[in-house]
């Protein structure tokens, strides 16, 4: 089984790539040339900002960067342009909604529930705000015998914000139903008139999302991990929340009118792009997203999910190695195993991988507080996007037993 696309990507063909294995598309993923050429055409051919000049180059760069946007609403069925924001990327649009959203409407003793399997990006900001305003920060809990959540009697009439990754950078899927466990979650938050943030780094790049099946308020995601550029994301805002939430930022570009005392601000998108937003990477964004909708996701998720389950099949005859994560899932619709090797640190045996030519991540992958849960100070990742093939697990399969024995010696 393979999807054979490694000839788009430069990085591959003729970069530093062309004899190496990449395993860590979780952290950023390749870029295919029509979106490296998108960035090039953009400073190459029509280089202006947006929204502001009326000649013609700078006309170009609008209607690229709004015809983007309509691609991004489309591949996640957004309902109305309006709700697609463009940040610099998931982190970002969490401390959006932290900042904008949650400062101003949650007063002291509101809760707020993550889970205890997120990134960084999705609890340190809430940790912050709940010590800032003194609200409650609730965990869903990670059961460690299958390594799925359990949100059972979490939510109640002071809950005002959940915020949950839909798939771990750590673990992959956690959540045992899946999306409908997701969209289950997002009516129990509802019920109660809670907020809903998806944290949608890991997912959409592999599974998309569809936000209005979901309902959920807000989703953020990232661009790098989806074949577009460093630099840039995306906030996706529900509709209904556009007249209740201020503008994160202020200053440049988002507002009708401004006297000394006061100021209008534009309708959504606009006022939330406070600025100069990175044009170039919002352009080539959309051309990951033409990318992308030429992919059939149904057959990337059994893409991925092989390749894991081969990697797992491999690391099972391995005595020494302890896999991380659900493995029926993974097998499932998974795109990323994570490990460790009894004895041995995962930064050891990246390094030794390093030397065959082999990328694979390791660390807390930004997750310390799960990785205390785990036992482990550091797991080794390796992780799938559409440019893997079955060569890629073989090669780590071949060269993992040599690492071992090379630091159990
Ligand atoms: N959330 C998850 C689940 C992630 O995997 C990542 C990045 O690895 C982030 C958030 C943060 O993304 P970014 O660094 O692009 O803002």
């Amino acid at each position: 089984m393979v999807f054979n696309l490694k000839k788009d990507f430069p990085i591959f063909t003729s970069g530093e790539l062309k004899d190496k294995v990449y395993l860590d598309s979780a952290a950023t993923s390749q870029k295919p040339k029509i979106v490296i050429e998108s960035l090039i055409d953009f400073y190459q051919n029509y280089n202006s900002n947006v929204h502001r000049g009326i000649y013609d180059i700078a006309e170009k760069a609008s209607s690229k960067y709004e015809e983007a946007r309509d691609k991004v609403a489309k591949f996640i069925n957004a309902e109305s342009l309006s709700e697609v924001i463009f940040t610099s990327g998931t982190t970002e649009g969490i401390n959006f909604v932290v900042d904008a959203w949650a400062r101003r409407k949650l007063s002291p003793g509101d809760e707020i529930i993550i889970t205890q399997a997120e990134h960084h990006a999705n609890l340190l900001p809430w940790q912050r705000l709940a010590k800032e305003l003194n609200l409650t920060l609730k965990y869903i809990k990670l059961d460690l015998d299958d390594f799925t959540l359990k949100w059972d009697g979490l939510i109640t009439s002071k809950t005002k914000i959940v915020s949950v990754s839909v798939c771990s950078n750590v673990l992959g899927p956690i959540w045992k139903n899946g999306i409908n466990e997701i969209k289950a979650l997002i009516e129990d938050a509802h019920k109660v008139g809670a907020k809903i943030v998806l944290d949608a780094a890991q997912s959409v790049p592999n599974a998309v999302i569809d936000v209005q099946m979901l309902g959920a308020d807000f989703v953020a995601f990232s661009g790098h991990k989806m074949l577009g550029p460093t630099g840039v994301g995306v906030l996706y805002i529900k509709k209904d929340l556009h007249d209740q939430l201020e503008p994160y930022q202020v200053g440049g570009s988002m507002v009708y009118s401004a006297v000394f005392d006061k100021s209008i601000w534009k309708e959504s998108p606009y006022k939330y792009e406070a600025g100069t937003t990175p044009i170039a990477e919002v352009i080539a964004l959309g051309t990951a997203v033409d990318y992308l909708n030429k992919i059939d996701f149904k057959e990337l998720a059994k893409f991925e999910s092989y390749l894991c389950g081969k990697l797992i099949d491999g690391l099972e005859q391995i005595p020494e190695v302890e896999i991380f994560g659900n493995r029926d899932l993974i097998r499932d619709y998974g795109h990323l195993v994570s490990f460790v090797v009894k004895n041995i640190h995962a930064h050891d045996i990246a390094a030794h991988l390093n030397t065959n030519d082999i990328c694979i991540r390791v660390g807390h992958h930004c997750a310390q507080p799960l990785h205390v849960l785990l036992g482990a100070e550091a797991t080794a990742r390796a992780s799938f996007y559409l440019y893997n093939e079955e060569q890629d697990v073989d090669r780590l399969l071949k060269f993992l037993p040599e690492a071992i024995k090379y630091f159990k010696r």
